[in-house]
């Protein structure tokens, strides 16, 4: 069976001594989860969060990482400076990325590439955004994302991608996918999977729901049987509320 992974995405938030605190809280509340459990932070907390993190069940990433080995990209970060640091998960695709930096399914594909060969476990963000939504080409939208962003990936590297459904009308805005709604959605992407890859693939490969899962509707959400858990935004930020989703099940 599939485990669940309940991944914090911080984004622009947090200094270092604020990361040191945060974990220091977080990790007594969490060390009993049975999922895993993820902060995703920024780069120039990922050494402190390492450290705070040492000896607990929190798994650190990061936010993005370049496709390149080294070079003239000034302002990015290669997947062997992540290594280095001993990071184990990555976002990449996150639609703030999409949006505001010109990431495309090409990027994503290179940059999935890129973390699974330093062996850090991508999670690949995909989702419809409103207007999509409205005109009824969610579907044709996750397709696209799905098969040009994991193009060329063999059935053994899904034992390392993770997925995440974020529908990008409820990233940050307090406006969630009803629960059987994100469990439908998600089902299609397992068909897409299944057909494009393998019906193993489908199978194996595990698929979080993201936008504005909180404390609140956190149970309703995993207890939907396609949904492995959830890569959450604002409520990543605050120790109780993030324990409390990861903790969802008890
Ligand atoms: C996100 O940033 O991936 C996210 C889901 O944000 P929020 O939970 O704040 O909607």
């Amino acid at each position: 069976m599939r485990k669940a992974i309940i991944a914090g995405n911080w984004k622009m938030n947090k200094t270092m001594a604020e990361t040191k605190a945060m974990i220091a809280e977080l990790a007594p509340k969490v060390k009993d989860a049975d999922c895993d459990v993820v902060l995703c932070v920024p780069y120039t907390d990922i050494l402190a969060a390492k450290r705070a993190a040492k000896g607990t069940n929190i798994k650190i990433g990061a936010e993005n990482v370049h496709w390149a080995e080294k070079g003239a990209f000034t302002g990015e970060v290669s997947a062997e400076m992540l290594k280095e640091l001993k990071v184990d998960y990555v976002i990449i695709g996150h639609s703030e990325r999409r949006q505001y930096f010109g990431e495309t399914d090409e990027t994503v594909n290179k940059r999935t590439a890129a973390a699974l060969n330093a062996k850090i476990r991508p999670i690949v963000c995909v989702g419809e955004t409103e207007d999509e939504r409205v005109n009824g080409l969610t579907e044709k939208v996750l397709y696209r994302q799905i098969t040009e962003g994991l193009k060329g990936f063999k059935s053994k590297d899904f034992d390392k991608i993770v997925i995440a459904y974020e529908p990008v009308w409820a990233i940050g805005t307090g406006r969630t996918a009803t629960a059987t709604d994100a469990n439908v959605t998600i089902g299609y992407i397992r068909k897409v999977l299944a057909k494009k890859f393998r019906g193993s693939v489908a199978e194996k490969t595990r698929i979080q729901y993201g936008g504005s899962m909180n404390v609140k509707n956190c149970k309703e959400l995993m207890a939907e049987e396609e949904i492995d858990g959830g890569l959450i935004g604002g409520a990543s930020l605050k120790a109780d509320d993030f324990a409390y989703i990861v903790n969802y099940n008890k």
